[in-house]
């Protein structure tokens, strides 16, 4: 008696590269009519490292609209006197969403920072090498990561001061970064 034969195996798949001239791309909602374009590189959705800021987006747009006003904020509880940090909808304590909206202070000193050198997120890929480090806000007990501008990487040094700055993103979208001080 012998083994039954193995069943042959299935072929590795083969990748394939796109060829892109094959089969343009759908259009993205950004095209539809009367919308108008936007100014950067298409970014598929799951690869996009902003966040949707509208009210219909999401509960916390008025971090966003903040943001576009030159001002980095984010919720603190009146109940038990917590400051959060990534802005809340509900206080992660009480439980409460009675939150108010305060402004964080405008400077920090980096605590640790890092860079880019290669294999940068889609759509920074042309702004390699570039910093991304830990600050601890001045007068908040608040740690945020965001990129660090202003300098070269490798002139940044621990403890430096930098100070908060917000930015349009480039498609009506607003975020915030570090920028060390001259
Ligand atoms: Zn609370």
């Amino acid at each position: 008696m012998s083994a039954p034969p193995s069943r042959p195996r299935r072929p590795a798949p083969t990748l394939v590269p796109p060829d892109p001239a094959a089969s343009p791309p759908a259009p993205a909602a950004s095209e539809a009519p009367g919308v108008a374009p936007r100014p950067r590189e298409k970014r598929p959705f799951l690869l996009d490292f902003f966040p949707l800021e509208s009210e219909k987006e999401t509960r916390l747009s008025r971090f966003y609209d903040r943001l576009r006003e030159g001002r980095l904020s984010s919720t603190r509880c009146p109940r038990d006197g917590e400051l959060h940090w990534p802005p809340r909808t509900a206080c992660p304590g009480c439980h409460s969403e009675e939150l108010e909206w305060i402004d964080l202070p405008e400077h920090g000193r980096i605590y640790a920072f890092s860079a880019v050198l290669a294999g940068a997120p889609l759509g920074m890929e042309s702004e390699v090498p570039f910093a991304v480090g830990l600050v601890d806000l001045e007068g908040a007990p608040l740690r945020l990561f965001g990129r660090i501008d202003g300098r070269p990487w490798s002139e940044l040094r621990l403890g430096e001061r930098v100070r908060v700055e917000t930015y349009d993103i480039g498609d009506g979208r607003w975020f915030y970064r570090f920028r060390a001080l001259p």
